[in-house]
């Protein structure tokens, strides 16, 4: 019988690269736990039609790359493609919008699956952590996004990042500009499925990687120029909040999601070491995807930041995070009467909250050493028959090489006065 294989674009998690991906969930998690942004998780699954209305029927994500199923019960699901839409269908659900203290902030961490042709940095699961604000239309807040996910890259030591900064207008004065741009756009010479997106989602074609595109593109109508003077207002604000903060970031036009409930702010981080699949995270502002999906009108700014590029830009960098290690104390019993006690001694001082491992399989003191070694253990505890007759065990320290005796009983004090 072959041997089984992740499935097609995934990948395992395993040690020791696990760990950096739990250090940078961690890191992009804290600073949003450090200013009022509570966790949230939802299903991994939801209904289809949630995506279609909160994600757009006209997008690739709901067109090409979501993952649909049947129950057996007949209902039609979906993978979650993005959190988003997911977690504000929680919080209306919850009625956290009805608690009276708006925004309500929430953060995620989780997978997401999306059928897609697999490539470096581009996978068919893959890991995110994000925030949401819900509820509450204020520049400030779009400007604490992206300050916390400067924060979170920078705390990671990521410098080689860029953020990529556009309004999109509101529904005043974006229809406005989405007829201008149709009208420009019906004229150039493009193909059929561009075309079409021209009727449903013409913002988006601004997006086209094409080289011939982009030069048909050179004279397009611009946004800026359309943008009302509440939205011009607006962004200037998070602007000058971000460049307050010393936070850089670059104007760019072309930065767009062509659906209508996103509006204003809209954002993207990109890594310069990342090759095509250069953004580590994006967001933005979605002030009217609550009414999209049967809530209220309740103004909403988020992002969400890719683990698994982010972990690939730190690479880029050459960046490797200082992960202490995870063992403290490594026990190595000499015979069985010393397994028992050793074990004992394992088990209590974990309880008193060290962090211990066992030389496991009954192994000779030589190949119990490597396995010391390999821990990055601080200390490790010997102990033989002898050792045993006389109520000790011998205690080394692994970086200055003394070793010496001590009493059985003492053994889980004396290790927590030397860790500290
Ligand atoms: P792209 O333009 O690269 O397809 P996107 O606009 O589809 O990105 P978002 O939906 O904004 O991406 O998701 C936010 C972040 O999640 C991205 O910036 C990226 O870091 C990560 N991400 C999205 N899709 C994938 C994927 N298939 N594999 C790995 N990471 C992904
Ligand atoms: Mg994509």
């Amino acid at each position: 019988m072959s041997t089984f294989q992740a499935p097609k674009g995934t990948y395992d998690l395993t040690p020791p690269r696990s760990a950096t991906f739990l250090a940078v969930r961690e890191a992009i998690a804290a600073p949003l736990r450090d200013s009022g942004y509570g966790y949230i998780e939802t299903p991994g699954f939801e209904n289809v039609e949630l995506f279609a209305r909160g994600v757009g029927e006209s997008t690739d994500i709901v067109t090409k790359e979501m993952y649909t199923l049947t129950t057996k019960g007949g209902d039609q699901l979906a993978l979650r493609p993005e959190g988003t839409a997911s977690v504000l269908r929680a919080a209306l659900e919850a009625n956290l919008h009805k608690a009276g203290n708006l925004p309500v902030k929430l953060w995620y961490s989780g997978s997401y699956y999306r059928y897609e042709r697999p490539q470096a940095g581009r996978y068919r699961h893959f890991s995110q952590v994000g925030a949401e604000a819900i509820g509450t239309e204020d520049p400030v807040l779009d400007a604490e996004l992206i300050i916390l996910a400067d924060q979170a890259y920078r705390s990671l030591g990521l410098r080689q990042f860029r953020i990529l900064l556009n309004s999109l207008g509101d529904k005043e004065c974006r229809p406005v500009y989405r007829e201008a741009l149709q009208t420009f756009l019906r004229d150039l010479d493009l193909d059929e499925e561009t075309r079409r997106r021209i009727e449903i989602n013409p913002l988006r074609v601004l997006d086209d990687k094409r080289a011939d595109v982009q030069k048909q593109l050179t004279d397009a109508p611009k946004l800026r120029d359309y943008l009302c003077d509440a939205c011009k207002a607006y962004h200037e604000e998070v602007r000058a909040l971000l460049t307050t903060a010393g936070v850089a970031f670059e104007d760019d036009e072309k930065l767009v999601r062509g659906l209508d409930y996103y509006t204003r702010t809209t954002f993207e981080f990109v890594h310069d070491g990342l090759g095509a699949q250069s953004a580590v995270g994006g967001g933005g502002r979605y002030d009217g995807l609550s009414e999209m999906i049967g809530g209220p009108e309740l103004p909403s700014v988020g992002w969400a930041l890719g683990v698994d590029r982010t972990v690939l830009a730190l690479e880029a960098e050459g960046i490797e995070l200082d992960l202490p290690y995870t063992t403290s104390v490594y026990a190595v019993p000499l015979g069985e009467e010393a397994r028992r006690v050793l074990f004992g001694v394992v088990t209590e001082l974990r309880r008193a909250g060290i962090a211990a491992d066992f030389a496991f399989g009954g192994r000779g003191l030589k190949g119990a050493m490597k396995s010391a070694n390999r821990s990055g253990a601080r200390y490790t505890l010997v102990a033989g028959e002898r050792d045993l007759a006389e109520g000790v065990v011998q205690l080394k320290d692994m970086e200055s090489g003394e070793q010496g005796p001590v009493e059985l009983a003492e053994v889980a004090a004396e290790l927590t006065k030397r860790l500290g």
